[in-house]
C-alpha cells in the first residue's frame, strides 16, 4: 500500500510549495484548494487523459461541477484509478450525460411536498430541513444533482426563520433532520444559532444533522465544532461512508471526536454499481463503521435521479447483500436496505423473506443457514382488542402516552377502531364506473 502521508505531502506541495502538513489538516485551506478543473486534477496526480477524454469530461462538468477536496484526493489509488471507489465517487464520468427514461430531475418530489423553503414535510412527526447549499465534495452519485452547482449558498436567517416558524407552528413535529448541502459546512456560530433555535421549540425532541464531511473533509470535525455541538443534546449525526477505503486515521479521528462528544452515530451508505456492489465490501465497510461507533442505518438504492444511471444497481442486489450480512455478522452492524420511493412515498424497506409460511397454531421460518423451523403460537394468547380509551390505559400503564393518535396507511386497516376495510387508489376506472361515483 502507498504511503498516504507522504502521498497527502506531495499532494500538498504541489499545492502550494509553501504548503505543510498544518495547511493539509486545516478545513479552510482545504476548501480554498478544493479541485474544480481537469487540468488541476492531473496534474495533482500525474495522471493524463486523452484530448477525446478530457473533452468529454469538460463537458460533463459543464452541466454537473466537479470539487474534490485535496484529502479526499490523496485516496485515490493512482495505479488502477478508473476502476477505484473513491476516483468514482468523485471524478465525474461522461455517463452522467445519458438520461435514462426513466430518470427525474426530483424523483423524491422534495420540492412538491416543501411547504416552505428549505422544509420537506413528508411524515408525520418529522421534517426534512436544509439549511446549507454548499458540500465540500460534489459527490457524483448526488441524489440533489440538480442542486449541485447552483451558486453555493447559505440560507440567510430570513429564509432560515421561514422554516424554524413553519416548525414552531406545527406541534406533531417532534425530530428535525438538518441536511442540505452540507450542515457542517456552516461556520459554527451560525450553526449554532439554528440549534438554539430548534432547541427553544417544546415539541422537538430530537435533532439529526446529515453530513459528508468526517468522509470528504474529517479535518472540519474541530474542537471548537464538537464543543458547541455537546450543547445542543439530543443530537445526532448520520454520515455517509460508503466504501471501506473511506475509512481512513483521519476520518475515524473525527468520528471518535463525535461519539466522544456523546452523540450518537449512524450511517446512511448508497449501493452504486462499480463502488460497493459488492457483498464483502459491504460487510467489510459495516464492521470498520460498528468498531468506529457508527451504527449502520440505512443502505440506499439509487436514485432514480437524473445521470445517475450508470451507477445503478438491480434491487434484487440490495437483497443479495442483506442475505450476506444478516446472521453472519453482528446485528447492529446490518443497515435496512431502503428505496425511496419515486414521485415522494418514502422510504420503503427490503429484505429477504425469513417467514415461510403459518398455519392457525403454527409459523414456519427459516434462518440464515438455510435452516427451516417452527414457532408453535401459544394457546393462551388472547390478543388485546383495543377500546381506544387511552386514559383508562394510562391509568394502569404510566407509559405517558394517553394521547390518542389516529392511525394512517396499513396501521389504520389493522387498527380495532377504524371502519376502513381497505385502501384503494383514488379515480380508477372501476371506481368510475360505479353507480354511485
Ligand atoms: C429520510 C427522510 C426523513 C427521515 O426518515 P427516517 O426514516 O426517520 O430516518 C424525513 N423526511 C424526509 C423527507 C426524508 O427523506
Amino acid at each position: 500500500m502507498v504511503n498516504l502521508k507522504l502521498k497527502q505531502v506531495e499532494i500538498a506541495s504541489k499545492i502550494d510549495s509553501a504548503a505543510a502538513i498544518v495547511q493539509w489538516n486545516d478545513w479552510k485551506w482545504q476548501m480554498k484548494h478544493a479541485i474544480t478543473d481537469i487540468p488541476t486534477f492531473e496534474r495533482l496526480l500525474g495522471i493524463r487523459f486523452s484530448d477525446d477524454e478530457r473533452q468529454a469530461l469538460e463537458k460533463t462538468i459543464q452541466k454537473f461541477p466537479l470539487r474534490i477536496t485535496p484529502y479526499y484526493l490523496s485516496l485515490i489509488d493512482t495505479r488502477d484509478y478508473k476502476n477505484d471507489p473513491i476516483y468514482r465517487q468523485c471524478f465525474p464520468s461522461p455517463s452522467e450525460l445519458v438520461v435514462d427514461k426513466c430518470d427525474m430531475a426530483d424523483p423524491l418530489a422534495e420540492d412538491k411536498d416543501s411547504p416552505v423553503p428549505g422544509i420537506t414535510h413528508r411524515y408525520p412527526d418529522r421534517v426534512l430541513f436544509l439549511v446549507s447549499n454548499v458540500c465540500a465534495m460534489y459527490c457524483r452519485h448526488c441524489t440533489r444533482k440538480r442542486k449541485v452547482g447552483n451558486v453555493d449558498y447559505i440560507p440567510d436567517k430570513a429564509t432560515i426563520s421561514m422554516g424554524l416558524e413553519y416548525i414552531r407552528n406545527n406541534p406533531a413535529i417532534r425530530d428535525v433532520l438538518l441536511s442540505g448541502g452540507d450542515p457542517f459546512m456552516l461556520p459554527d456560530d451560525y450553526l449554532d444559532w439554528i440549534l438554539s433555535e430548534l432547541d427553544a421549540i417544546p415539541h422537538v425532541e430530537v435533532v439529526r444533522i446529515g453530513t459528508r464531511v468526517p468522509v470528504v473533509l474529517p479535518c472540519r470535525v474541530t474542537n471548537s465544532l464538537v464543543n458547541m455541538l455537546k450543547k445542543h443534546h439530543p443530537l445526532w449525526v448520520n454520515t455517509h461512508f460508503n466504501h471501506p477505503k473511506e475509512v481512513t486515521p483521519a476520518s475515524r479521528e473525527a468520528l471518535r471526536k463525535l461519539a466522544d462528544a456523546g452523540i450518537p452515530l449512524g450511517n446512511q451508505c448508497v449501493l452504486l454499481a462499480g463502488v460497493n456492489d459488492c457483498p464483502q465490501i459491504m460487510k467489510k465497510l459495516f464492521q470498520k463503521l460498528v468498531q468506529n461507533r457508527v451504527r449502520p442505518y440505512y443502505m440506499f438504492q439509487c436514485d432514480l435521479t437524473e445521470g445517475l444511471s450508470h451507477f445503478r444497481t438491480s434491487i434484487s442486489k440490495g437483497v443479495e447483500i442483506i442475505e450476506n450480512l444478516i446472521g453472519h455478522t453482528s446485528g447492529f452492524a446490518v443497515p435496512t436496505y431502503v428505496v425511496d420511493a419515486p414521485g415522494g412515498g418514502g422510504k420503503i424497506p427490503v429484505m429477504p423473506n425469513y417467514l415461510i409460511s403459518c398455519s392457525s397454531n403454527k409459523v414456519v421460518l427459516r434462518n440464515y443457514e438455510g435452516v427451516i423451523t417452527t414457532y408453535t403460537e401459544p394457546e393462551s394468547y388472547r390478543p388485546v382488542k383495543c377500546r381506544g380509551d387511552c386514559e383508562a390505559c394510562e391509568l394502569q400503564l404510566n407509559a405517558g402516552c394517553s394521547e390518542k393518535t389516529n392511525a394512517i396507511g396499513i396501521a389504520k386497516l389493522l387498527s380495532d377502531l377504524d371502519e376502513a376495510i381497505s385502501l384503494v387508489p383514488e379515480k380508477t376506472r372501476r371506481i368510475e364506473r360505479r353507480n354511485d361515483a
